[in-house]
Parts: C-alpha cells; sequence; structure tokens
C-alpha cells in the first residue's frame, strides 16, 4: 500500500492496552486521511449522544499520504474528535515535526479511547508503544512536558505532542501543543486529551514512507520547490510569517477591531508584521521540509522572554486588535502564555474581548467578576486571564467554557460571535463576502481554514482549473457561494493530505505528487469529489449530533455593518450564497442534509438510510 505505513496504533486507556491494527485500505483510498480518514474511523463508533468528554470519545491523531515525504510543507498532524466547546465534529491541523516523526516511529496514525485511572503518557520508538505514569509531568507547561519526555525517552529528537494545564483542567479550548509552540490549536482536542488523562505522546522512528513512483515524485517535488522562488505570498510569509497579513487585513477590513464592532483604529498598525520582524524577531523557523518557513521565533524581553513561539497573524488580531491591544510586545507575549498554557489564542482573545464588550455595556460587574475590571486595552488584565482560564481560576473558570456559554450565562447569547458554538477567526466575512459560506458551513463550525474566500478573491494561488476562481469580494451571488464550496471541498481535501494551506502548486502538480506517492492514477475531478466526500461525512456526523439547517448562519453582530473601514456599509447576503453552496453540494436547500443521490454519487451509499 503506497503512501501509507499501513498500521494504526489502538490505545484503549481504561484498560491500559495497546495494539496494532492494519489501516483500513478501503477507508484510506475513501478518505484519504488526516481529518478526513479520522472522520471515516470517528463515524463508526459515535452518535448523538456521545459525550465529547467521555471515555467513548475517540481521539484521533492522523497523518496523511504526503507527510513525511519530499513533498514540500506537509509535515503536518490532524489531531479529531467530537468537540467540547462545539459539541459536533472537532479537527485541529498542526505543523512542525511531529506528523511526519509519527510516521517514522512506524504508523500513519494513533485512535485512543478510554480514560487512564492516573495520568500517563504515549512513548512510539521505532514501533513499539508503551504507556507512562505521568505523575511528575501532571501540572508541568507545554514546553516542560515536551523537554521532559524527550529526556524520559533518552531520544533527544523526539517529537512530542502534549498538552498544557489548560487540558489538564478541560479547558473548553485547550489545544495540543508540539514542537515548541506548533498547536493544534481548535476545537479543544487538548480538553479531550486532558479527559483522557493523557499528558503526552512521545515518537521517533526511522521508517520510510514507501512511494509508488520514487523517480516521478522526485521530479515533481523538484519543479515545486523551483517554483516557490516565483510565488510572491510565499516570498511573504517567508518576510515577516503570516504576520504579513496585517497591513492588508487592515486594509480590506478583514481584521476584526474592538470585538468586531469597528472599522478602523490607528492602534492596529502597531501590530504590523514589518515592526515585529525589525523589533522583536529572533529568526524564521520552518516546519518539516517547508522552504517557505513562515514560523517565527520572536522576544518578549520586558517579560523575561527571550524565546517566543509566534505570533501568528490570528493570534495579533485576536489577542491584539480584537482586545484592542496595540502593544506588540505585550501580544507577544500573551501568545506566549497561551502556548505555555496549551490554549487556542483564537478562541482565548475573542471569549476575552467578548468580556470587555459586556463589562463596558455594563452586563458584567466586578461583582462577577471576582473584583477583576475587564477593559479593553488593559493588558495585565488580558495576561491574567489568559493564565487564569488555563486554571480555571476564579472567573477564569467561566471563560473557560468559551463565548457561547459565557453569553448565554449572562443572558446575551446574540453576543456571541461564533458560528456553532465555534469563535469567529480573524476573517471577517463582510470583508470577504464568501467566508459567509466558509463559517456558516465550516464542519468544525466558524474556521478560515475551511475555505479560505480571502485567499481565492485576492488570487492567492486558487486553482482556477477547478472553477475556484477570484471575484469581486462584496459580490454575495449564487455562483460565489458555489466558489465558496468548491474552496471549502478543496480545503478539506488539503487538509487529509496533509497539506499546508501557503503550499499551492497548482492542480497538476499536487495531482501528479499524489499519484506518484500512493499510485492511485487520480484526475482532478477525482481531486474534488474526495474533498466534496470529506466535506459531507462530516456534515453527517453533524446533522447526527442535532446541527440543523437553522445552524448554517452568521452572528448578529457580523450582520451589522460598520460605519468606516474596508467594509464601510457592507454586509453579506448570507442565504443567496448558501443557496449556490448547497446546490454545489448537493445539499437539499430546505434541511440542509445530503440527498440520497449525492450520498449514492459520493459513495456514501452506508450512511443514506440514516439520513435520507
Ligand atoms: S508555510 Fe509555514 S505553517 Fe506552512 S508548512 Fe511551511 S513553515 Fe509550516
Amino acid at each position: 500500500m503506497y503512501g501509507y505505513l499501513g498500521k494504526i496504533l489502538r490505545v484503549d486507556l481504561t484498560a491500559g492496552r495497546i495494539w496494532d491494527e492494519p489501516i483500513n485500505e478501503e477507508y484510506a483510498r475513501a478518505f484519504v486521511g488526516g481529518s478526513g480518514l479520522a472522520a471515516r474511523y470517528i463515524c463508526d463508533v459515535v452518535d448523538g449522544e456521545t459525550d465529547p468528554l467521555g471515555p467513548e470519545n475517540p481521539l484521533v491523531f492522523m497523518t496523511g499520504p504526503l507527510v513525511g515525504t519530499a513533498m514540500p510543507s506537509a509535515g503536518r498532524c490532524s489531531v479529531c474528535a467530537l468537540s467540547p466547546l462545539t459539541r459536533i465534529w472537532g479537527e485541529a491541523n498542526t505543523g512542525g515535526f511531529f506528523g511526519p516523526e509519527l510516521r517514522f516511529a512506524g504508523y500513519d496514525g494513533i485512535i485512543i479511547t478510554g480514560r487512564a485511572e492516573r495520568p500517563v503518557w504515549l512513548s512510539i520508538v521505532r514501533g513499539q508503544a508503551e504507556l507512562h505514569d505521568a505523575a511528575n509531568l501532571w501540572g508541568l507547561d507545554s514546553y516542560a512536558t515536551q523537554e521532559q519526555v524527550r529526556e524520559a525517552l533518552d531520544e533527544p529528537k523526539a517529537r512530542v505532542a502534549c498538552i498544557g494545564p489548560a487540558g489538564e483542567n478541560q479547558a473548553k479550548m485547550a489545544a495540543v501543543m508540539n514542537d515548541h509552540g506548533r498547536a493544534a490549536g481548535r476545537t479543544g482536542m487538548g480538553a479531550v486529551m486532558g479527559s483522557k488523562n493523557l499528558k503526552a505522546i512521545g515518537v521517533r522512528g526511522m521508517a520510510p514512507v514507501p512511494l509508488a513512483d520514487p523517480e516521478g515524485f522526485k521530479s515533481v517535488v523538484r519543479e515545486i520547490i523551483a517554483d516557490l522562488g516565483e510565488d510572491m505570498v510565499a516570498a511573504s510569509l517567508q518576510l515577516a510569517g503570516t504576520a504579513c497579513y496585517v497591513d492588508m487585513g487592515l486594509m480590506y477590513g478583514d481584521m476584526p477591531i474592538r470585538y468586531y464592532q469597528q472599522g478602523e483604529w490607528e492602534g492596529a498598525s502597531n501590530l504590523s508584521g514589518v515592526l515585529m520582524v525589525e523589533q522583536y524577531q529572533n529568526k524564521n523557523t520552518a516546519c518539516y521540509r517547508c522552504p517557505i518557513a513562515c514560523g517565527r521565533e520572536t522576544r518578549a524581553l520586558r517579560y523575561g522572554v527571550e524565546k517566543v513561539d509566534g505570533p501568528e497573524y490570528e493570534t495579533l488580531a485576536a489577542l491584539g486588535s480584537l482586545t484592542m491591544v496595540d502593544d506588540l510586545e505585550a501580544v507577544i507575549y500573551a501568545g506566549h502564555l497561551c502556548n505555555l498554557h496549551g490554549l487556542d489564542t483564537i478562541s482565548t482573545g475573542v471569549t476575552i474581548a467578548l468580556a470587555s464588550e459586556m463589562f463596558e455595556r455594563g452586563i458584567l460587574t466586578p461583582a462577577d467578576t471576582g473584583g477583576l475590571e475587564i477593559r479593553y486595552g488593559d493588558v495585565q488584565a488580558l495576561h491574567r486571564l489568559i493564565e487564569m482560564m488555563a486554571r480555571r481560576e476564579g472567573f477564569g473558570n467561566v471563560l473557560a467554557e468559551g463565548s457561547v456559554a459565557l453569553a448565554e450565562r449572562f443572558g446575551v447569547p446574540e453576543l456571541a460571535v461564533t458560528v456553532n458554538r465555534l469563535e469567529v477567526p480573524m476573517h471577517d466575512p463582510r470583508a470577504f463576502v464568501g467566508m459567509a459560506v466558509a463559517y456558516a458551513l465550516s464542519p468544525r463550525g466558524a474556521c478560515h481554514l475551511q475555505g479560505d474566500m480571502y485567499g481565492v478573491d485576492t488570487g492567492q494561488g486558487p486553482p482556477i482549473e477547478l472553477g475556484i476562481v477570484p471575484g469581486d469580494r462584496f459580490e454575495a451571488t449564487e455562483e460565489k457561494g458555489r466558489i465558496a464550496a468548491r474552496q471549502q471541498a478543496w480545503r478539506n481535501l488539503y487538509n487529509a493530505l496533509i497539506l499546508c494551506h501557503f503550499q499551492n502548486p497548482g492542480v497538476e502538480r499536487l495531482l501528479a505528487a499524489l499519484n506518484g506517492v500512493t499510485g492511485w492514477g487520480l484526475e482532478a475531478d477525482g481531486l474534488m469529489t474526495l474533498g466534496k466526500r470529506i466535506v459531507t461525512l462530516k456534515r453527517l456526523l453533524n446533522l447526527r449530533r442535532g446541527i440543523t439547517r437553522a445552524d448554517d448562519r452568521l452572528p448578529d453582530l457580523l450582520l451589522k455593518p460598520l460605519d468606516s473601514g474596508g467594509t464601510e456599509g457592507t454586509v453579506p447576503e448570507v442565504e443567496t450564497l448558501l443557496a449556490g453552496a448547497y446546490a454545489e453540494y448537493g445539499w437539499d436547500p430546505e434541511t440542509g442534509a445530503p440527498t440520497r443521490e449525492t450520498l449514492e454519487e459520493l459513495d456514501l451509499g452506508f450512511v443514506a438510510d440514516e439520513f435520507t
């Protein structure tokens, strides 16, 4: 089986049992890997009643056929489960080196069920897996945990995925951290890991990924790397990391300010990528075999920290412009605190910004917060709240439940800027209306990695051959909705391969690389079928979990026009866009459910009786 190691590690933490299982070839061929393949495995065992923090919720670490090969920017790993934050499908995707190393250790993925009686950690070294007591690791931050696991293994080159205090305390936006500050951030996968009493996974190995056509693959990889030299997006990412988008995001009105309610703010330009590089950057960093090297190592010396991983654009916006903090070093440090404690910077920033908004409106008072003033722009409060959320201390315990829980608790659910309970990331759908589809139909709740229409409409390498064509960013037509659905399917395929979204070599080269690795002989339309099949399976999982057509919507605050800035006076016509997207997917526009015909066309007939 080319492109796969052929083995999944199964771990039952309740029984303390570990065993190898051959990868299901039929599943792999139909759902590829990453979050696609994880969804197929999870679909077999969860239902509407499964508790995301219960032992029965499987936590899946899954790689894809390109991971650990010479394909540039494919050093990734998906972490998937039902989400405790959203209660529906949860997935997060991390870079670094953990994914490739898991394959070198001999496995395509790990499926973990049960709950250990006491904290444990898992080692997988050269095909041998073992559980260890984690009493000495419990309570450590994510950096110290990674270091200690490497020492315990006596493998300085081992790669470690772990949780920090936020995951241990099951904060609903807890991340799984790896390779220092890389994060599988969204949907609370760290809380699922914490609920299983699993502190860390250390991996090390040397097994090669078997390739169907090593020479053909090598040749297309050479072409992809050569072409990167001409890629302006890659050049900008190399120069200033994802922070290079700050100035552009502000110009388009895409970077949210003051809890998504303000169109312009002078202070936001203090968060620019160029300033970050000039004043705080130590060096740039790269994931496994990635020539783009968009990662940053910065410093926050005022806080005594010489090495900070990041910050990314999302972090700068969520902990900066959204909370009205324009002190770049303070934002860098806030990102560092999230890394240490293992928190998703997006959900953390949005929830703190919501608390600031509620405080300003008098909905929250010091009597509710244990005496804390939560004000926009208050750096000390921002830092303190991050730690309190991770440790569930005082009012942090309320914030650790996420934005919807906070807004509902105080009787203002309409203030939560979430879709399907996941906090909206730092791309405003008023700036690129196609993002309305990306968010409303995203399988994991509001997510910019499930259909980045801001990238399409700014011409950042969309696959035009597949009908994903840049257009007017404000034009809310059914055709735009169709394009957004195609882009969502395309990115779901990326999340299955798994390939970084910044690596866009074009359809022909991607096909050649995938066929060179797997020998599948796929053609271009086969790629789109794979993407749509994966999105539709995740949709079915969410329908099983109680999502309905009425949940395909944007939050109220994002449907109010702003009176200045790059989106002045505009809001997306969501229903028009959705009509196009349902038509593209073959989902019933009344119920939002895939039709039987669609399920059969996508070879999803095995679930047809449940949903039609
Ligand atoms: S572009 Fe950045 S995030 Fe993507 S693989 Fe390369 S270093 Fe990692």
